[in-house]
């Protein structure tokens, strides 16, 4: 099984309060965040929230939480990519969710639970804010807002979770590969992707050497460009028509739990 780190309190080193940026210097905005979600909420909601977030950064390979632990925090990703997991047989870890910068870690709480029945990993380093569990709840349930953007993130959550069951039990390894890097690319907002073989070979449950070779076709095809650590999608287009939809009816779901669309839009292939 993959070494792993985990967080405790000691493991962070917050960074300055949002209203101060990195020279010292007081932010134009102290409402600015880099986390969609939060993005999206009115400048009172927002404000609920970011007064009892702190910034924080995260590793690779680092649990942001661990199945079977209670929450302490939850999490607005803003930068990174991480990973929810869950067991298949002893050591085998597979991927449920791929989470970034428009997502949000610690569905749990909103449900009213406070034990994690999965793992979160860190696959691409980033940054996050984070709250207490119990001042989450609290803004939950005195803001309104909050609470249906929440709800409607869970949703979104339940799309992406059924979709991926039913990608890896019906789509070809290419495919997952094409939509894995795809999703990635959408969370994180940018063409080249911080990740090892390893890394996406553990989050879609595959031997390394199946993605080093899926990835050797990829990069003749003209499809990407990799080096050690990093991976470019150079044609997104041909990368898109690989893929199979799944991606698109993940990001479609997602949309709707940003802008609260009643019904979602999924292009027919
Ligand atoms: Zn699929």
């Amino acid at each position: 099984m993959l070494k792993t780190d985990t967080i405790d309190d000691r493991a962070w080193t917050p960074r300055p309060p949002r209203t101060i940026n990195d020279q010292g210097l007081l932010c134009s905005d102290p409402q600015e965040t880099g986390n969609a979600l939060l993005s999206r909420l009115s400048r009172r909601s927002r404000q609920n929230l970011l007064e009892r977030c702190e910034n924080v950064d995260l590793a690779a390979r680092m649990h942001l939480q661990d199945r079977g632990v209670p929450i302490q925090y939850a999490y607005f990703i803003e930068s990174g990519a991480a990973s929810v997991s869950t067991r298949a047989g002893d050591c085998l870890q597979v991927e449920i969710q791929t989470l970034g910068k428009k997502d949000f870690v610690g569905i749990p709480l909103i449900l009213g639970m406070r034990i994690s029945p999965h793992t979160c990993t860190v696959q691409v380093p980033g940054t996050a804010l984070r709250i207490r569990a119990e001042a989450l709840i609290h803004v939950m349930t005195t803001d309104r807002e909050v609470e249906k953007m929440l709800l409607r993130y869970v949703q979104a959550t339940l799309i992406q979770s059924s979709q991926l069951v039913a990608c890896n039990s019906r789509h070809s390894l290419n495919q997952r590969v094409a939509r894995w890097l795809l999703v990635a690319r959408d969370r994180t907002d940018s063409p080249e992707i911080g990740i090892t073989h390893r890394s996406i070979a553990q989050a879609l449950g595959v031997r390394r050497a199946s993605i080093t070779d899926t990835f050797a076709e990829m990069e003749a095809a003209g499809l990407i460009r990799r080096s050690r650590k990093h991976i470019a999608i150079t044609n997104e287009a041909c990368m898109a028509e690989l893929s199979c939809n799944c991606h698109r009816v993940i990001q479609a779901a997602h949309e709707n739990s940003l802008f609260g669309n009643p019904g979602l839009h999924i292009e027919r292939r």
